[in-house]
């Protein structure tokens, strides 16, 4: 993977967001692979396909492609909230890759990819409604929450700089393909309960310490009236994946 983007073509527009758009999917032409299969390129998607700007040649999988000149933020803005509720309600995420560059360099920084089978409603927020005096007046737009996505679920393609190997990214994707199995309400919770383990900032946690942070997720779950109970079954939940240990006496490790 080469970090230098193709600049050479932007020549032709004016605007930022083209310019950024042309080059920085000419360099995922030549530099994306594919993380769900050995295939070592993505094809570009047809013109005005919704959400999707590459997808894999061999097993088909779309990808979403959002680059900028800025470090990542809390809060993505994404399509329309309502096409965003439906695709992950139908399990038509794309994967999503965000790759940020240097724009005096035009250099990849950073490149994270979201597994399409990580998305669940707890990581997308509806936006106000445009104004009526808006052209799209009444649209109503989303951010995705990077923050409520584990730091599992991100994976790091190019971190400041320095490429991953495609070995390793590969099989960050493999642990997380379980998810694809469970619907969106139940890897939302598996991925809400890993991401308030992770905040703990330790590797051993008591059942004590989850259900503290009980608040929080029956916030992001308002309709679910027993919040521990949950909070134990998914935590056999992440034991089952990988991600967690039993110690014994409800001490519990992450891995
Ligand atoms: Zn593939």
């Amino acid at each position: 993977m080469w970090l230098r983007m193709p600049i050479e073509l932007a020549g032709g527009y004016t605007s930022g967001s083209q310019r950024t758009r042309v080059v920085s999917e000419a360099w995922g032409e030549e530099n994306l692979y594919c993380p769900n299969c050995p295939s070592s390129a993505l094809r570009r998607a047809a013109p005005n396909t919704e959400a999707i700007d590459f997808t894999c040649p061999d097993c088909e999988n779309p990808f979403q492609l959002k680059s900028g000149a800025r470090p990542f933020a809390a809060r993505i803005i994404d399509a329309a909230y309502d096409a965003m509720r439906r695709a992950i309600h139908q399990a038509r995420t794309p994967n999503l890759l965000l790759l940020h560059y240097d724009a005096m360099r035009w250099e990849v920084q950073n490149l994270l990819l979201v597994p399409r089978f990580v998305f669940s409603m707890s990581c997308i927020e509806k936006r106000k409604p445009l104004s009526p005096a808006a052209e799209r007046h009444g649209y109503v737009g989303c951010f995705i929450l990077l923050g409520n996505i584990p730091r599992d679920a991100r994976i790091r393609v190019v971190a400041d700089g320095v490429v991953s190997s495609p070995h390793a990214v590969r099989e960050q994707y493999a642990r997380l393909r379980p998810l694809e199995k469970l619907g969106h309400e139940a890897r939302g919770w598996t991925l809400d309960v890993l991401n308030v383990v992770r905040s703990l900032g330790r590797e051993d946690f008591s059942l004590a310490d989850v259900y503290a942070r009980s608040p929080e997720l029956a916030r992001l779950h308002p309709r679910n009236l027993h919040v521990h109970d949950k909070i134990r079954q998914q935590l056999q939940r992440l034991r089952n994946l990988g991600f967690a240990e039993f110690q014994g006496r409800g001490i519990y490790r992450v891995m």
